[in-house]
């Protein structure tokens, strides 16, 4: 039910935003790290139906996830993480701190053009 909570401030989100620019949003872009799993089909559900009967209904969400971010210890500089090769890709280190993952965040609202 964490995508229901997450479309339900999306939806406030976008609300706001479309009163103040006065148009009919189509598409809303988010981005979300790796370990705020929120499932894009799940979301899309519940915020389609939550989005029924009001001026965001039939807008599209676009989810974009980012990769986790590693910091080396080794050499100091960040990277981005990935499972299937858990190491640094400037120096090849395999001895870093997992940065915090990306918040949900909404990032860009395109509006029907008039
Ligand atoms: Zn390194």
């Amino acid at each position: 039910m964490h995508e229901t909570m997450v479309a339900q401030s999306l939806l406030a989100a976008i609300s706001i935003e479309t009163e103040k620019q006065n148009g009919k949003p189509i598409t809303a872009r988010i981005s979300c790290g790796m370990l705020n799993a929120v499932n894009d089909e799940v979301l899309g559900f519940a915020f389609e139906a939550i989005a029924k009967g009001t001026v965001c209904e039939g807008m599209k969400l676009q989810i974009e996830h980012k990769p986790m971010q590693g910091r080396c210890k080794d050499c100091d500089k960040t990277f981005e993480f990935e499972l299937t090769s858990p190491y640094c890709c400037h120096c090849g280190g395999d001895r870093f701190n997992l940065l915090p993952d990306v918040p949900l965040m909404l990032e860009e609202i395109e509006f029907e053009a008039e």
